[in-house]
């Protein structure tokens, strides 16, 4: 039985003033809760939130990082440098990296290597846009996202990442999919890694859904036998609306 695990993406909003309060009152308030959370925040944040999280079980994560160990790559950050600032954990292929950044299956693979190299756990997003959905191509793409993205991953390796389900259409929409749209997709992704590691494996990856997952409709999403966990974007800027998600 995997453990319900709720993670915050904070995407670019928070000081770290904003960000300190909210992980001071996240620690009071999940000091005794019994289940996985995870904080993304920016990235100026991470090691002041980090600090105040230390001994919760709130983990941290970051949204994003470079696949180089170092060296002249103006701008970006190293999986040595998450991993320093208090790091367990990194988002990989976000839709909005894919999208406004340009990042495809071949680039979120190596980041994904690199993380594991590194000892950070990857939260891996994979997901289809609307138009992919209503063309019926929504399992090609996630085949596609899933075989690409954790090519060369060892079934060791697998044990350690997160996938996080995120269909395009649905994030910071208000549009949510179904619970039923999603166990499908969860279904068929424990599937796809099951033919490639193994069935025994796949049965214990975390599989979180993203897409405007709110208050209301989180608990009829975590009824669902493959739904693991959330991915949370706007709903998790604030904690009393963050705490009911947690608290399903
Ligand atoms: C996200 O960005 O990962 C996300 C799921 O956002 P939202 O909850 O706002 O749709």
């Amino acid at each position: 039985m995997i453990k319900p695990l709720i993670a915050a993406n904070w995407k670019m909003n928070k000081t770290i003033a904003e960000a300190e309060d909210f992980a001071m009152q996240a620690k009071k308030k999940f000091a005794a809760i019994g289940r996985d959370i995870i904080f993304a925040p920016p990235y100026t944040a991470l090691y002041a939130v980090g600090k105040i999280l230390k001994g919760s079980p709130v983990h941290l994560a970051a949204q994003n990082m470079h696949w180089a160990e170092k060296g002249a790559f103006t701008g970006e950050v190293s999986a040595a440098m998450l991993v320093d600032a208090g790091c367990d954990y990194v988002i990989i292929g976000h839709s909005e990296r894919r999208t406004i950044f340009s990042e495809d299956n071949r680039l979120i693979n190596q980041k994904v290597v690199v993380a594991l190299k590194s000892n950070l756990k990857p939260i891996f997003c994979i997901g289809e846009t609307l138009e992919e959905r209503e063309s019926e191509k929504t399992f090609d793409i996630l085949r596609q996202q899933l075989q690409q993205g954790l090519n060369n991953i060892s079934s060791d390796d697998i044990r350690h990442c997160i996938i996080a389900y995120e269909p395009v259409w649905a994030i910071g929409t208000g549009r949510t999919a179904t619970p039923e749209q999603v166990e499908k997709a969860h279904s068929f992704t424990r599937k796809v890694i099951g033919n490639l590691h193994g069935a025994a494996i796949s049965d214990n990856i975390p599989i979180l859904y993203g897409g405007s997952v709110n208050p209301e409709n989180v608990s009829g999403l975590m009824s669902q036998r493959n739904i693991n966990g959330a991915l949370v974007g706007g709903a998790s800027l604030d904690i009393e609306s963050f705490a009911k998600i947690v608290g399903f």
